[in-house]
């Protein structure tokens, strides 16, 4: 991440350099928002317009926290988790559209993905070093299938089939976030820019003739890069085991949970994901962890607009089709 950084800004001081005094990239760093990093980083022919802009894009993405938050018992989605096994609930067309998203992920990854994964993982708490004991998780299992969830879009509403049903957002809330945040630019008239949530970004435009270049960094050493990916209107998408976690007994408890047995997921050790809105990398991130690199690349290489970055518990990088590893793996 750091390499990745001083790459940026280097670039950054050139361009800046090269261009008239009143435009100007700007950047803005702000944590909390999701519980995790926001980066927004812009050109703007106007600094006051620039800043404006970038203010447009956090009250978005606070917006969007409102409503997806399972942390907050009065978001829309909370009141779903709530109520939705005694009664169809009535939802907003944003949320509803999300979930009908989510659910297609769910399709895609033979159930990787799986936004009910939460009827066991809310159990787990990684800061507090929590985690269920096989008791708790066999009686929780049962809740997690994404064919409980639902949906009827005549009505707008959401029902659980079976009571023990929870949805979190968790694994494609940011990619969302980041997408919209991204819409807000572009009203706004911007065409170059980068926004950063946790590890979903996407990009719009290039850095006048250069692409950006985004770096993945190693899973254990966090300064160090393994590659480096130039992207020009793409969206990357990393998940890691390194991301939220404990170690205890020799076994890592991490935030990636696998739908069938309610344990962390822990086939790969990241999952790097390059495709076109941050929406749809982050909800394949997730899969490489659960049904393991070989299963994961068949459906990555599926997928026409979609590549990826998988490291192997051993060490070992591995990449779809799309990316030629002389070109990448520097
Ligand atoms: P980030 O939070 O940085 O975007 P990820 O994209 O890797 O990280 O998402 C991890 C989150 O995904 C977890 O914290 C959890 O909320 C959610 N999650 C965990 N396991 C699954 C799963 N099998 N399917 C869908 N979402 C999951
Ligand atoms: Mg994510």
């Amino acid at each position: 991440m750091r390499g990745m950084k001083q790459l940026l800004s280097t670039v950054l001081a050139l361009f800046v350099l090269a261009q008239p005094a009143r435009a100007e990239w700007i950047e803005r760093v702000e944590d909390g928002i999701m519980g995790t990093r926001i980066v927004v980083e812009l050109w703007a022919s106007d600094k006051a317009q620039g800043n404006a802009a970038i203010e447009a894009v956090l009250a978005e993405m606070r917006r969007v926290d409102e409503g997806m938050s399972t942390y907050k018992p009065t978001s829309e989605l909370s009141i779903v988790n709530a109520r939705a096994a005694q009664e169809p609930i009535e939802i907003s067309a944003e949320l509803f559209d999300l979930l009908s998203t989510a659910l297609d992920y769910s399709r895609l990854t033979d159930g990787a993905f799986d936004i009910t994964y939460a009827s066991v993982g809310y159990m787990y708490d990684f800061r507090k070093h929590v985690h269920p004991d096989e008791k708790q998780i066999a009686a929780a299992l049962p809740g997690i299938n994404y064919r409980h969830v639902e949906l009827d879009r005549k009505n707008s509403t959401v029902h659980f089939a079976r009571p023990g049903v929870r949805v979190d957002l968790g694994g494609i809330g940011k990619g969302h976030a980041v997408d919209r945040g991204i819409a807000v630019l572009q009203a706004r008239g911007i065409d170059r820019a980068l926004v950063t949530a946790g590890g979903d970004s996407r990009i719009i435009g290039d850095r006048f003739g250069q692409p950006w270049v985004v770096g993945i960094r190693h899973p254990d050493r966090k300064d160090e890069v393994i590659a480096r990916i130039p992207l020009e209107d793409a969206a990357l998408s990393t998940s890691g085991d390194y991301e939220r976690y404990f170690d205890e007994n020799g076994v890592r408890y991490h935030h990636i949970i696998d739908p069938k047995t309610g344990h962390s997921a822990s086939k790969v050790r990241s999952a790097t994901i390059i495709g076109p809105t941050a929406t749809r990398t982050d909800g394949l991130s997730k899969t490489a962890f659960v049904l393991g690199p070989e299963k994961a690349i068949e459906i990555y290489n599926r997928l026409d607009d979609i590549d990826a970055v998988l490291v192997t518990p051993e060490g070992k990088v591995l990449y779809t089709k799309g990316l030629a590893p002389p070109d990448t793996a520097k």
